[in-house]
């Protein structure tokens, strides 16, 4: 379902890249390169972002033990140097023109096509949306929303266009430009911030660390003397859990085991993609 849904999108992306590109090639507006761009950015992501999703399913395996989740932040990072790339790009062309504004040509059939486009991805942005609600896809909504945000600075691109054309105050397509390539820098900046957070082992959110322990507590309500030592740190989809779980010092080791494999199971219930890994202590170990 979300290989097809990728699919669909990746189709449509190279078509609406297709037709931003001719409608910048018909009237030389470097906000419409811009706008292009942004495409071209999207579809190297679209692309890179499935061959990571592929290998990060690999199941774990004797050289990564822990599996290969983190694969997908190496297709991050590459997106987030294409968006450098595209910005530094985008002033380029646009700076002098900033300093030079020149009428646009062709704008007729460049608008067209480049609202052609526009209705395509609109399109797009309806379906993932709505199957990602059908499927309760986080990853499908989230690609939509972002398919959305990119048909909203398309029609302000065109807004913009259609402005300059009918006021004669050229400079504003190079203005439009910077302005899209301001966006795209922070989009990559968050991108890049998140897949670095990841690579670096950064631990969940303090407020999804509270909702652990609250599960934690709700089991052992007595059954166990402290937990200390809880740690996490995120790989892609999965989370990593670790803490010490002090016990009675009397309590069997069955006793204890079992307790665990309770844990276990309302915390990979509770938070999908947890791996929770449990240091069973007796109450000497106390630390409060
Ligand atoms: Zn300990
Ligand atoms: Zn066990």
């Amino acid at each position: 379902m979300a290989a097809q849904a990728a699919r669909l999108s990746l189709g449509v992306a190279l078509l609406v890249l297709g037709l931003k590109t001719l409608a910048y090639l018909l009237t030389g507006s470097v906000a419409l390169l811009s706008d292009a761009l942004e495409s071209t950015v999207n579809v190297a992501a679209a692309l890179a972002a499935l061959a990571a999703i592929r290998y990060a399913q690999k199941p774990p395996d004797d050289t990564h033990p822990f599996g290969h989740s983190k694969a997908e932040y190496f297709s991050a990072v590459l997106e987030g140097v294409l968006v450098v790339l595209a910005a530094l790009l985008i002033a380029k062309e646009a700076l002098p023109k900033l300093l030079r504004p020149t009428p646009l040509e062709g704008l007729g059939p460049g608008l067209l096509v480049s609202l052609l486009a526009s209705g395509a991805n609109g399109l797009l942005a309806y379906h993932l949306i709505r199957e990602g609600r059908r499927h309760r896809s986080p990853a499908l909504t989230a690609d939509g929303y972002h398919v959305l945000s990119d048909v909203l600075t398309s029609a302000g691109v065109l807004l913009g266009i259609g402005l300059a054309w009918l006021t004669g105050f050229w400079a504003l397509d190079p203005l439009l430009a910077l302005l899209v390539a301001g966006n795209i820098l922070l989009m990559g900046f968050r991108l890049v911030r998140h897949s670095v957070g990841g690579l670096m082992d950064e631990g969940l959110p303090p407020e999804e660390v509270e909702g652990i322990r609250r599960v934690i507590q709700e089991r052992l309500s007595g059954r166990a003397l402290e937990v200390h030592d809880l740690k996490t740190r995120r790989a892609g989809p999965r989370t990593f859990l670790e803490f010490h779980l002090v016990v009675p010092g009397r309590m069997s080791v069955e006793e204890a085991h079992r307790l665990c494999d309770e844990l276990e199971g309302d915390l990979e219930k509770a938070f999908p993609g947890l791996v929770v890994t449990i240091h069973v202590e007796p109450e000497s170990e106390r630390q409060r």
